[in-house]
């Protein structure tokens, strides 16, 4: 039996042509249009050449173009790789090479660094508005619109690979995680449903919808409820405050940065009494925040949860205010299973002391890595998927993701887990932002460090730093507390908005 993506979007089409799907400062398109460009562009792919399980690389920012490539990819069959727009061109011919992309849809502003790295792989490039400049030997995505729409949607198969999509995963080079096309519009389905996505409701695209979280929490969840989607290119707060109150958003999905920012914006005078929840993901939502921030927009309620690429986003979550428990990422959703394993892989019992590898199992759980059989055979060795992550269960089943397993410090002997400390820090009133990460220390193997980003007008330096250290030993024991506090102007952030604690071990 045939099963396509993208028929969610023919039937929130025909529900309701006129609805607008996208918007982007003045430019809107509906869904009658989104359907029908996507099909022209589907019928111009078959054109080139391109047959059902060819790779298509999709290296753009958060445009309508996006939406207009990717639906297209869809019904023509083929497989879609979003690409993030800024990799550089030995990654874009990695994620080339190793997909085996027959085409690239690029960006202008970034078009000459990608086709570097494309080599003979044929490329399209989106223009800026008003602009037709592209590097030599490429082609305008525009002409890709001359085709006829057809209104044919390929006959893939539920088991089908829609979408790679690019993942460090635990370890080692970015592999493309396999998502089919049943798995992804699932996702989106049963987390819809759980957060109760309305067709009136009108998200936030900021997340890139190149990512996991952007493309099924965000995009499809908004196509298959029907709803519209606000894009922002780019996480800038003074555009996201924009967005909102311009077009009354009432969805915010973001990693826990993006509240941070939001929070600390100067908002004085702005309207942005629409938004009604906030989808919080990708990284661990400090309590604290989570209080400021409903604080701050009364009516709004932040609801967390967690998962990866390999999971087609969502694998546990926070229903709603009444059910939530701060500081969790929820429970399982529908269909997916969820436990703890010690190093041996023996099952761990509910309870913080019982701090575990988290697995997963369920529909959300990826093929396996495109052409890797051997990292696929040992992500989802037992038939469970390994996330990398530790966490615990409670009594009623809620997670509690601790960290990743690689951001796990080890000092003297005793686990420290760095989002621990961070919630403390947190709960200091001159702390903006903290990440706490290890250093190499001879004595004790690792030693804890705490980078933090202070509140306007808090001041850094040495009192500052055993302010910090001594608040930290009024709550956690002695071993956790950090020895050295690093501040910084601003935490270093991944194109998600996740902090990038390697580059803070870096030094
Ligand atoms: P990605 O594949 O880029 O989506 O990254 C997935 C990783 O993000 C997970 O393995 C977790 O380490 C992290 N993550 C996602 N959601 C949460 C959450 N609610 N709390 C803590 N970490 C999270």
């Amino acid at each position: 039996m045939s099963f396509n993506l993208a028929t969610m979007l023919r039937e929130s089409r025909v529900a309701n042509p006129a609805k607008p799907l996208c918007a982007l400062g003045d430019l809107s398109f509906d869904y009658a249009q989104v359907d029908e460009i996507s099909g022209r562009v589907a019928s111009a792919l078959l054109g080139l050449g391109l047959v059902p399980g060819d790779r298509v690389a999709v290296q753009l920012p958060n445009l309508p173009q996006f939406l207009f490539s990717y639906f297209a990819v869809l019904k023509a069959g083929l497989v879609m790789v979003p690409l993030n727009p800024l990799l550089k061109a030995p990654e874009v011919a990695h994620h080339l090479g190793d997909s085996g992309a027959k085409l690239l849809i690029t960006f202008e502003t970034f078009a000459a660094e990608a086709v570097k790295g494309a080599g003979d792989v044929p490329a399209y490039v989106v223009n800026l508005p008003g602009s037709d400049a592209r590097p030599e030997g490429t082609r305008h995505f525009d002409e890709l619109y001359f085709a006829e729409d057809t209104g044919e949607i390929a006959a893939t198969s539920a088991d089908d690979v829609a979408v790679l999509l690019y993942t460090s995963g635990t370890t080692g080079v970015p592999k493309g995680a396999e998502l089919t096309h049943f798995q992804l519009y699932m996702n989106c389905t049963v987390a819809g449903e759980l957060f109760g996505f309305r067709d009136d409701d009108i998200g936030l695209a900021v997340l890139p919808l190149f990512h996991v979280f952007g493309l099924s929490s965000v995009l499809n969840t908004a196509v298959r409820f029907g709803g519209t989607l606000v894009l922002v290119p780019r996480f800038e707060v003074d555009d996201v405050i924009d967005a909102i109150e311009r077009h009354r958003a009432t969805i915010y999905t973001g990693v826990p940065t993006m509240y941070f920012a939001l929070l600390r914006a100067d908002r004085a005078g702005r309207d942005l009494s629409s938004l009604r929840v906030g989808v919080s993901g990708g990284a661990a939502m400090p309590e604290e925040v989570v209080r400021e921030f409903e604080e701050a927009f009364p009516g709004v309620v932040i609801l967390e949860g967690y998962g990866l690429s390999e999971t087609a986003s969502t694998a546990t979550f926070n229903v709603s205010a009444e059910q939530r428990r701060i500081g969790s990422a929820g429970r399982p959703v529908w269909g997916v299973r969820v436990k703890i394993v010690d190093e041996a892989g023996a099952e761990l019992p509910p309870g913080p002391e019982h701090v575990g590898e988290v697995l997963i199992q369920g529909h959300n759980v990826m093929k396996g890595y495109h052409g890797r059989p051997e990292a696929t055979a040992a992500a989802l060795a037992g038939g469970w998927f390994r996330t990398g992550d530790l966490g615990h269960l409670d009594e009623d089943g809620y997670l509690f993701i601790v960290d990743r397993v690689k951001d796990l410090i080890i000092r003297g002997g005793y686990n420290v887990y760095p989002r621990e400390v961070e919630e403390v820090l947190y709960a200091h009133p001159d702390v903006a932002e903290a990440a706490v990460v290890g250093r190499p220390d001879e004595r004790l193997g690792e030693e804890v460090v705490a980078c933090v980003t202070l509140r306007p007008g808090a001041a850094a330096g040495d009192d500052r730093a055993a302010e910090l250290i001594a608040h930290c030993r009024e709550r956690l024991a002695n071993y956790k507390c950090p020895r050295e506090v690093r501040f910084l102007d601003a935490l270093p952030l991944s194109p998600t908005g996740k902090i990038l604690k390697r580059e803070l071990r870096a030094g």
